[in-house]
């Protein structure tokens, strides 16, 4: 039995003799199945040719990251605090080299995931880190495809963490899309980790919104609204992203209501 891993979206699935017929998430409209045709890996097999880098971003956040690079492409977001660690959204490989490194940040108390495109192999994240409880939206309950009782969804709007961050669900790429406040980021001005719920843009001065990034899909004003209106309400002055190098370094609420305005302008709501 193993358990494999979509080559796309890099989803690790539950147990299976076989490899599973059909990746749902992939075949979703915000996805694509590969164009060679739905492919699979394993951790085991994975690792032969992929390493784990560990970026410092500021005091008490690393991010980690796959080379070369698999799948979605993303990193995970490593926050330290004196109450133990948090990852944030997460990635398919996980190794010794990996482990350790994390080990001698803190390890992880707590997983927390922003949506079903960045889940990688959260499971054995976990397992690695004695069974850290994994955070994600109720409403991505059914995209999970390797449930575990690990796992703890979470309903409503926001969720404290015992570490002192707390997720929000803003909605818009997903229903659940949530973002995880770090207070104490920023010199205590407080960071904000996006996923794809604001996608922060390559030119590291604006955000975008999207149903589906890699199918060009738009997200309508009221929902922009609704986004702008949950992460307007709480203390934060920097924002990571979901890929490398993609941060906004300060003055970031500015950064949000600039962008959602631009936007609506854009897909023809007047302001
Ligand atoms: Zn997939
Ligand atoms: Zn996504």
């Amino acid at each position: 039995m193993r358990n494999y891993i979509c080559i796309t979206c890099g989803h690790q699935f539950a147990e299976s003799e076989e490899h599973p017929d059909r990746c749902p998430i992939c075949e979703d409209d915000r996805q694509f199945v590969n164009p060679r045709g739905q492919s699979w890996t394993t951790l085991d097999e994975l690792a032969v040719e992929h390493h784990n880098v560990m970026m410092p971003l500021e005091t008490g956040l690393t991010g980690i990251s796959t080379e070369p690079r698999f799948a979605i492409g993303q990193r995970a977001l490593l926050v330290q605090t004196s109450k133990g660690n948090v990852l944030w959204d997460c990635i398919s490989l996980i190794d010794d080299a990996s482990i350790e490194a994390v080990d001698e940040l803190g390890g992880i108390s707590s997983l927390a995931v922003s949506h079903p495109h960045l889940v990688g192999s959260m499971v054995e994240w976990s397992r690695a880190f004695n069974n850290a409880p994994i955070y994600l939206h109720a409403d991505h309950k059914p995209w999970v495809q390797r449930p575990d009782p690990v796992i703890e969804f979470w309903e409503g709007e926001i969720l404290e963490l015992e570490q002192g961050l707390t997720l929000h669900r803003c909605g818009g790429h997903f229903e659940g899309s949530s973002v995880l406040l770090w207070p104490d980021g920023a010199d205590g001005q407080g960071v904000l980790l996006t996923g794809d719920t604001m996608y922060v843009t390559p030119d590291r001065k604006h955000v975008s919104f999207m149903y589906s990034f890699p199918n060009f899909i738009p997200l309508p004003a009221p929902t922009i609204d609704r986004i702008v209106e949950t992460v307007m309400s709480l203390r934060f002055d920097r924002m990571y992203g979901h890929f490398i190098d993609l941060e906004i370094e300060a003055d970031a609420k500015q950064v949000v209501q600039r962008s959602a305005e631009r936007y609506k302008r854009a897909i023809g709501v007047p302001s």
